[in-house]
């Protein structure tokens, strides 16, 4: 006490002479508050702005789409899809909506070859059917489709302990970042075969798969729960990679086939696949997988193709 009392007007005087100086430093300190509020205000209105503006675009293309014709010639090409025939009328309105839809925003790229009404909407009915069970717009990463007249080659190089492999791969499908290339001679294979294979339901799975970032076999999912996704199909894969290890066979591997069991990826690119080319059979073999499926694409697809009221 008899400290500060002594020294008391040279305190006071220190005290004052800092006034000023602590009243710019909080002014300047109020300053840089106040520009970064300022800035982060802006960055979340110009974000709100692009939202808006993504999603005027988008309502005012849906209704452009919406008010066009389904042309007669494209009706006439669905005819030879077996799925298309059992579709009731109002999934086939709908598909029609998602079919102008998608050959309106996507690219299709010729490789060699000329890109055809045929080709567009024959792709366009099989990723959309995929698609039927969501919310137009959701799930779509697809941009551009690259159509290769039959089997195309694609050189892969990667690094092994420190050794450089280049391998060339023969392909009938591929998919990476929105780009899906598929050959032709494959797709009119699948439909005129009416195989249990189709590479562009495949592909669009991958699509879907790589959705978060990961092509692991497991898409965001919004109706399951990856615990539960998770066990039914790593049990699948295990019991069906067990099985070919015994040199042994199922009905369930017979379905699926080897190449299934290549990767997590490629599984749930296959059971895609079967899921929509024979749904009775996948869910005669795999009931837990069918109800997966059914609930990520939010499809019933053995009932859709069975009921035409
Ligand atoms: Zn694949």
């Amino acid at each position: 006490m008899v400290c500060i009392i002594a020294d008391d007007t040279g305190v006071l005087k220190r005290i004052t002479a800092q006034i000023p100086e602590v009243k710019s430093v909080t002014l300047i300190v109020m300053n840089y508050y106040l520009v970064l509020i300022q800035f982060l205000f802006t960055i979340v209105a110009l974000f709100l702005f692009w939202q808006s503006v993504g999603y005027f675009r988008r309502m005012w293309t849906y209704k452009r789409v919406k008010a066009m014709p389904f042309p007669k010639h494209y009706e006439t090409i669905l005819q030879d899809i077996h799925q298309y025939q059992t579709l009731t009328p109002k999934h086939k309105e709908k598909l029609y909506f998602l079919i102008l839809l998608f050959i309106d925003q996507k690219e299709f790229v010729g490789a060699k070859m000329t890109i055809t009404d045929e080709i567009k909407v024959i792709i366009a009915f099989y990723a959309c059917l995929m698609r039927l069970g969501f919310e137009v717009g959701e799930k779509d990463n697809v941009s551009t489709i690259i159509v290769y007249p039959e089997h195309f080659l694609v050189d892969d190089s990667h690094m092994t302990d420190g050794i450089h492999h280049t391998r060339t791969s023969v392909l009938e499908g591929q998919s990476a970042n929105g780009t899906v290339a598929i050959s032709w001679q494959d797709i009119k294979l699948n439909i005129a075969q009416r195989s249990k294979e189709n590479v562009i339901i495949h592909e669009f799975a991958h699509e879907l798969d790589f959705e978060d970032g990961l092509a692991d076999g497991t898409p965001l999912l919004e109706n399951s729960n990856y615990k539960m996704w998770s066990e039914v199909f790593s049990k699948a894969f295990t019991s069906l990679h067990e099985l070919t290890d015994m040199h042994k066979d199922s009905e369930g591997l017979t379905l699926l086939g080897d190449y299934a069991l290549t990767n997590e990826a490629e599984f749930f690119a296959v059971c895609s696949e079967r899921f929509f080319e024979t749904p009775k059979a996948l869910k005669k073999y795999f009931p837990d997988l069918y109800e997966e499926l059914k609930r990520f694409y939010s499809l019933d697809v053995k009932e859709l193709f069975s009921s035409k009221s």
